[in-house]
């Protein structure tokens, strides 16, 4: 899985599965892919909003998303991927307290287990490229402190799929980095994935979902993604 990642993505991108691999040199992003068990599924909404597990007072299960809606489990979808919190921006020094650049490190979560995960990996990552692109152009990195203004998401599940194009998470940015991604991938994979494997499958699957999603719907941008309320994260 590592070596998948690190194929698709620049030198300068460090993909890793221990936190202790984590390289401390300037310019460097580490990528934690942490890989979850399904004793720690997560669920979401059909908008990609993660959803609790609750008991209500008569014992019955529910799930209730961070806004207080509420849902019975054939409502809620697993998560196959998703990026954790933000990415963090860390000030480097030298032994003499001189500043020597920064390095980043954002945290992506799998549960591999469900269906296959290269799709899944190549879709956080290409959130990943965002986030990465969002911190240079607004020069957020150079703020002090962790990286507070863009919150991770909690995204992605098969079936819910219909509903991304509301999520403005999977706008024109992501699109682009799925699409430069996938060109990567057919570079690098082209010849050693057989044309017939049902990961091509998935993987066109993927991009003519979010091409679709390209058209319109933006007078749906989700009231529930306002940067305001996406500070209420609970993990
Ligand atoms: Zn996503």
């Amino acid at each position: 899985m590592r070596r998948f990642a690190e194929r698709l993505t620049p030198k300068s991108w460090n993909i890793i599965l221990h936190e202790k691999d984590a390289l401390e040199t300037a310019g460097v992003l580490n990528i934690l892919l942490s890989i979850q068990g399904q004793d720690r599924r997560v669920y979401a909404d059909i908008y990609g909003n993660k959803c609790y597990e609750c008991k209500g007072t008569s014992g019955e299960n529910y799930f209730e998303n961070r806004y207080g809606d509420i849902f019975y489990k054939n409502q809620v979808k697993p998560v196959l991927g998703m990026v954790r919190g933000r990415m963090i921006f860390k000030e480097l020094k030298s032994s003499g307290g001189d500043k020597t650049g920064k390095v980043a490190k954002i945290i992506v979560q799998l549960w591999p287990d469900l269906v296959g995960w290269r799709v899944t990996l190549i879709h956080e990552l290409a959130h990943v490229a965002v986030y990465r692109w969002r911190a240079f152009v607004t020069k957020d990195y150079k703020n002090q402190g962790p990286f507070k203004k863009y919150a991770g998401e909690y995204l992605r599940t098969n079936i819910i799929r219909k509903q991304l194009p509301m999520e403005h998470n999977h706008g024109p940015n992501f699109q682009k980095a799925l699409v430069s991604l996938a060109k990567r991938t057919v570079r690098e994979f082209g010849k050693e994935i057989p044309e017939n494997d049902v990961f091509w499958d998935n993987l066109k699957f993927e991009l003519e979902w979010f091409a679709f999603a390209k058209y319109g719907l933006k007078y749906q941008a989700n009231k529930h993604e306002t940067p305001a309320r996406r500070k209420s994260f609970r993990r």
